[in-house]
């Protein structure tokens, strides 16, 4: 089982969603949930040890049609890790306040600083996703996005934050049973929103820009993982998997001590003989 090789979008593959399966699974569930459960417990010792070292930061982008999982995953990954040392940033609209600067610059100021872990639910991306096929702004100002994206994630990657995106690829039918499962339960009609139905709309055209954008925009520094979603658990699993591999291929030692240990043995047993 290697997720992170399985996944990946090899940099400057062209890449077609319609032979990626969402259903794809290679295990059962009752297994990738206890696999889950390892993998968690694994995050949360490598995540601490990305907190004491202190010099780099790991940026997880999070992009999907709605009801793909992006809460879900964020949920599973948090929940593994400490929340300290964590922080999430949804992109929404924009501000008028965020619309007078460039893209870039409201996900600059959330980019998790050293030691942390950042999780963007949505992210730059909407500006060549809903941005290019609601026709927000014209084709000549987005289609610069691709290459200002892989200089900016390039950048962010030469100063210490490793970028994992994941896309968390649904099926149309599969994303319709959700939205009846939302139906169904009153606890989810909060999450209910009419332009879910009108994105729907648009599914073909989301999944030419999704296709574009994993196409141009997986790189080494920064590389997209699509992954199966129709199973939530195998999602998860996959996810999950993905960050342990890349996490231990960081290769990341505790801090040697800031005081001398011998010399605060001494002092600790001296402590212990006045007690
Ligand atoms: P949700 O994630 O369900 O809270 O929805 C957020 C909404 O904000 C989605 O419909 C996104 O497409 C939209 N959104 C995010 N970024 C942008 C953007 N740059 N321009 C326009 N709409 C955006
Ligand atoms: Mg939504």
């Amino acid at each position: 089982m290697n997720y992170s090789r399985q996944f990946l979008i090899k940099p400057g593959s062209k890449v077609r969603l319609r032979d990626i399966d969402p259903d794809f699974k290679d295990k059962n569930k009752k297994v990738a949930l206890k696999l889950i459960e390892l993998n968690n417990l694994r995050l949360r010792e490598l995540q601490e040890l990305l907190y004491a070292e202190h010099k780099r930061s790991l940026l997880l982008c999070l992009q999907a049609m709605d009801t793909g999982g992006k809460d879900g995953i964020i949920r599973h990954a948090l929940g593994a890790m400490n929340p300290q040392g964590c922080r999430v940033a949804s992109f929404r609209k924009p501000t008028s306040l965020e619309r007078d600067h460039d893209f870039l610059w409201r996900a600059h100021r959330d980019v998790p600083a050293k030691s942390e872990v950042g999780i963007f639910n949505r992210s730059y991306y909407e500006d060549v996703l809903v941005v290019r096929v609601h026709e927000l702004a014209p084709k000549a100002a987005w289609s610069k996005h691709y290459d200002q994206i892989n200089d900016f994630e390039q950048s962010l990657s030469e100063n210490g934050t490793h970028i994992l995106k994941f896309f968390l690829h649904i099926s149309k039918d599969e994303q319709l049973k959700r939205f009846k499962e939302r139906l169904d339960d009153p606890s989810k009609h909060w999450k209910i929103s009419e332009s879910d139905y009108t994105e729907r709309k648009r599914w073909d055209e989301y999944m030419t820009a999704f296709e574009d954008m994993l196409s141009r925009c997986s790189t080494k520094h920064a590389p997209w993982f699509v992954i199966p979603a129709n199973h939530k658990w195998f999602r998860d699993l996959a996810v999950s998997q993905i960050m342990v591999e890349y996490l231990e291929g960081m290769h990341m030692k505790s801090p040697p001590p800031s005081v001398d240990i011998n010399k605060i043995r001494k002092q600790y047993h001296q402590a212990k003989k006045d007690q």
